[in-house]
């Protein structure tokens, strides 16, 4: 009988990544997705970028246990980085961010002496080569770990620091996820502005990448805003396959609470980026991330944020109230501000990018788009795809035969919250 796996991935692209890793090297050992409870093996991949999130995989673990006692647990990610002995009591694995190629060594079918921890201060084999699972949009890690050591961020000690990997690699991974079927990869790093091997900088790579024959669309994050220059966005509008979507988390739209983020940008210099990514990518999206409630925020800064939204008019925003995590440096700042108020802001910058993004995605309305299809939708005969901006669309498919990974023109009929419904362009 086959033996069976089951992940449970919280936090970022990364993490769903190095999820995909570790379900790759199951797979290769001769395991098979199953659900929570027949599992043999269950893999809890963590996110300590809140201390809500890094809660969850002891929660969560806990859990597991209740359901299924049988499974062995590993468990896996950042919090398993920063945390290890901790973990080590509750699980049988502990596998930090650095080490997914020594648990591949490690890992055969026989579970009984399954009991150890991974953990290092370095990245171990960054240049490895790991599989996919088919599908049509793939994620390639060009650049691990950050150097930028922002003043509310646990990253540069759960992933360590920066290091790019060696281009042809990148460019060998990609080819084979082509021929494996995906059309389009999400280049991962901290800070991909930074990639840099061999004298091979960020534009570069996608200059190399762009040339890839079967290849059908390109995108990337995260980009630092100090980072990010008028050259990376001429390129973006010039390479045909690099989709016109900017990812710029701006954090705060007051410079005093930048100086204090350590974010290196002022909000003038910041709004200066988006200047040229929009000069030459008129028709493109930006998304960014907002923190509510850093220590010392007064009032007035967070009029500023407010201020900021309004210029700027990003498509989207993630935001998030102010959390303290182990070693970053805001946690020992005085004044920080109540759990109520950071509620407060958060629930007004909330409302308004909504009616931002509301105002912008009714542009969109009766206007066609190259979408690629990504999956079946949740309402059935729907397929749920993507605009190269970065946009949702839901399709009919009952008189259609749309597969995964198929790319299609589609007229934008209907404007939801979260997504729009199309209609299928036929000429
Ligand atoms: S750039 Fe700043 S926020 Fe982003 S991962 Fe690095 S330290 Fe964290």
């Amino acid at each position: 009988m086959m033996m069976k796996y089951y992940i449970k991935t919280f936090g970022c692209q990364m993490n769903e990544r190095d999820s995909e890793k570790i379900e790759s090297i199951l797979q290769e050992s001769g395991f098979e997705k199953s659900n929570l409870k027949e599992a043999d093996v269950i893999i809890v991949n963590s996110c300590a970028v809140r201390e809500k999130s890094e809660k969850k995989i002891f929660s969560e673990i806990g859990r597991i246990k209740n359901i299924n006692k049988k499974a062995k647990v590993v468990a896996m990610g950042c919090v398993a980085q920063i945390y290890p002995e901790k973990l080590s009591k509750i699980s049988d694995v502990v596998l930090g961010t650095t080490s997914i190629y020594d648990f591949k060594n490690f890992f055969n079918k026989d579970l009984r002496d399954f009991k150890a921890i991974f953990v290092s201060n370095q990245i171990i084999n960054p240049d490895y080569i790991f599989g996919h699972l088919k599908k049509p949009t793939a994620y390639i890690d060009i650049i691990y770990g950050c150097n930028n050591f922002c003043t509310y961020c646990v990253v540069p000690y759960t992933r360590l620091r920066e290091i790019s990997r060696s281009y042809k690699n990148i460019l060998q991974e990609i080819n084979n996820v082509v021929e494996n079927g995906a059309k389009e990869v999400i280049l991962l790093g901290q800070n991909v502005n930074s990639y840099n091997f061999d004298g091979v900088n960020f534009i570069r790579l996608l200059e190399m990448i762009n040339k890839i024959d079967k290849l059908k669309r390109i995108r990337f994050v995260t980009s630092h805003p100090k980072d990010f220059s008028e050259d990376l966005a001429i390129a973006m509008s010039q390479l045909d396959k690099v989709c016109e979507h900017l990812h710029l988390p701006l954090q705060s739209g007051s410079d005093r609470v930048l100086r204090l983020m350590r974010r290196k940008y002022t909000f003038k210099e910041f709004a200066k980026k988006v200047e040229y990514f929009r000069k030459y990518n008129p028709k493109g999206s930006i998304t960014s991330d907002i923190i509510v409630g850093f220590p010392m925020e007064t009032e007035d800064d967070f009029k500023q944020t407010i201020k900021a939204l309004e210029e700027i008019k990003f498509d989207e925003i993630y935001s998030f109230k102010y959390s303290n995590r182990p070693f970053a440096k805001a946690s020992l700042m005085p004044n920080q501000v109540s759990d109520e108020e950071k509620a407060k802001r958060l629930n007004i910058i909330q409302n308004l990018q909504s009616k931002i993004s509301e105002q912008i995605n009714k542009s969109y309305l009766n206007s066609e788009h190259e979408v690629l299809i990504e999956s079946k939708a949740k309402i059935s005969n729907q397929m749920q795809a993507r605009t190269r901006t970065n946009k949702i669309v839901n399709i009919d498919n009952t008189y259609f035969n749309l597969k995964e990974g198929d790319i299609v023109n589609v007229k934008i009929t209907k404007i939801n919250k979260h997504s729009f419904n199309g209609e299928i362009c036929i000429n």
